[in-house]
């Protein structure tokens, strides 16, 4: 996203080798920016949400930084947890920025109009990101919410959460504060795009942005 002054991209997506044997895709991160006008040389800030490979996967190219003016920014949680599963595609996959990453706390603001705030489980510090411009809000939410069905059944776990219980728990309470206003992102939603949480009665419903 644009900020007054800064242009900060929010996760790298799988990665410019999409990990062999899943039915994914990646590679695309670079073609995606040159199409909105944005140059890896003029990104200011990556921020990752957390550092799951198909969210850090395009922040290395060529064996250095992808973003070679960038700063790096997650939660120093992350950085410190040992996931015991993946072990190749955890901080070995951002390695040759690891010296470039300066850790975030909950709340703090990295840009004008974006505020970054923990919400762990999914991973111990995990990040969800709220945008604001105007009187206008989004928020990213990461891998805190998977798919539309969490929405309402919040104690479903995906398979990839490190502590099921707290996932959940973080997931009801987010939700809980958004309104009818908010654009929303999500990272693994279909189609990746924004929409609304339109409550009714006890059932939120996801409505994609058409
Ligand atoms: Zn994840």
């Amino acid at each position: 996203m644009e900020a007054p002054g800064r242009t900060v991209l929010i996760d790298t997506g799988l990665g410019f080798n999409p990990l062999e044997g899943l039915d994914s895709e990646g590679g695309h991160l670079t073609e995606a920016l040159a199409g909105i006008g944005v140059s890896p040389v003029a990104v200011d800030i990556v921020l990752l949400t957390h550092l799951h490979g198909d969210h850090v996967g395009g922040t290395v190219a060529d064996g250095g930084a992808a973003f070679p003016n960038a700063t790096y920014r997650c939660h120093a949680d992350d950085l410190a947890w040992q996931p015991g599963v993946f072990p190749d595609t955890y901080l070995a996959q951002i390695e040759p920025v690891l010296d470039r990453i300066d850790p975030v706390a909950d709340g703090m603001t990295i840009a004008p109009g974006v505020t970054v705030r923990e919400a762990p489980g999914h991973t111990p510090g995990h990040l969800v990101v709220t945008l604001s411009s105007g009187g206008e809000r989004a928020v990213l939410l990461g891998d805190a919410v998977h798919c539309p069905a969490q929405l309402d059944a919040t104690d479903w776990a995906m398979i990839g959460d490190a502590d099921p219980a707290l996932a959940s728990r973080t997931r009801e309470a987010l939700l809980r504060e958004i309104d009818s206003e908010t654009l929303v992102g999500a990272a693994h939603f279909p189609g990746l795009r924004f929409g609304r949480l339109v409550t009714g009665g006890a059932a939120r419903t996801w409505v994609p942005l058409s």
